[in-house]
């Protein structure tokens, strides 16, 4: 009998599904809509179908575990907690909902703390204690490994290093706070970089042609990498504001290295390469070259489930 586990991710629209081997096989896959079970209970039960309907037929494999990645999770808890894009509202006891209709040991916790759980057991950070997962998409998310473990804290939110302030008084935030990490350094706030960019600078670019609806970091990393000046200097700003945050992290919990992960960190060494100068430039001298800046090395397209079965590996582990 081989042990496998089930590994969730939960997303505003969209909920994935896999079985995941001890090694990283993703064996079985599935996914839901989210938006289709605006009652908690409703999708409870759809997700206990989907589980059992994976494992059915399998006689030679037993669910040791379910992980699950999802917006606002606390893993102390085990709970989903006012949820800004979720449908349901308050706080809701997802594991022990689940548990209820499978027993095995459920939980949970949020997208970028299974992000670098996933980069400890399947990834590049096999070998490490001290590491940080930085992911760059829509906001800035953060999980931060001392010493083998993910830091929780007392309350179970610890690690939010996108809404560490950069620039007092800066960009508004999601928060409801201003001059956040995450409103410069992340996919959309490269995106307020260049449209800021474009309406003060007179340069010619070819960001000019393309509604500011349609601007991603993607398009932005293309045309710096035709060295387009607005979108190479909006690159450079971000890398730079990104820096001082990960100069912020190093001296908090000395890592072996930082990953970057998610849509902006696929510009590639057009980010990594100014991030790397800015962090020698800016970390205080004691921490001067200790720090590796790599990219992520679990595949973008797996990596959610992949994490949340990492967290339930760790889980069986403990
Ligand atoms: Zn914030």
């Amino acid at each position: 009998m081989k042990e496998v586990v089930a590994g969730i991710d939960i997303g505003g629209t969209n909920t994935v599904f896999g079985l995941i081997d001890k090694a990283g096989n993703i064996l079985a896959e599935h996914s839901l809509k989210t938006t289709d079970y605006p009652k908690i209970e409703n999708f409870v039960s759809a997700l206990a179908a989907v589980i059992n309907k994976l494992m059915e037929g399998k006689a030679n494999l037993k669910l040791a575990a379910i992980g699950i990645g999802a917006p606002d999770a606390n893993y102390n808890r085990g709970t989903i907690e006012l949820a800004t894009n979720l449908a349901w509202k308050g706080i809701v006891p997802l594991t022990e909902f689940i548990r209820k209709k499978i027993d095995v040991p459920v939980v949970i916790t949020n997208d970028a703390n299974a992000a670098a759980i996933g980069e400890m057991i399947f990834g590049g950070a096999k070998k490490m204690k001290d590491f940080i997962v930085l992911t760059l998409g829509t906001g800035l998310g953060s999980g931060i490994v001392v010493n083998g473990e993910v830091v929780y804290g007392s309350t179970g939110f610890a690690g939010e290093l996108g809404h560490t302030i950069v620039v007092p008084g800066g960009r508004d935030c999601g928060c409801g706070r201003q001059g956040c990490l995450e409103t410069y350094a992340s996919a959309s706030g490269l995106v307020r970089t260049v449209l800021y960019m474009l309406s003060e600078m007179s340069e010619e670019s070819i960001l000019r042609d393309i509604p500011p609806s349609e601007l991603t970091a993607k398009k932005i990393a293309e045309a710096a990498a035709q060295k387009d000046p607005i979108a190479v200097e909006a690159l450079d700003y971000t890398a730079e504001i990104l820096a001082f945050g990960i100069g912020n992290a190093i001296v908090f919990s000395s890592p072996e290295a930082v990953f970057l992960f998610g849509g902006l960190a696929q510009a590639g060494e057009m980010l990594f390469a100014p991030v790397r100068k800015y962090v020698d430039e800016n970390v205080m001298a004691l921490f001067k070259g200790t720090v590796k800046i790599l990219p992520s090395v679990v595949s973008e397209s797996n990596a959610a489930v992949l994490g949340a079965a990492a967290l339930a590996w760790n889980e069986l582990k403990k």
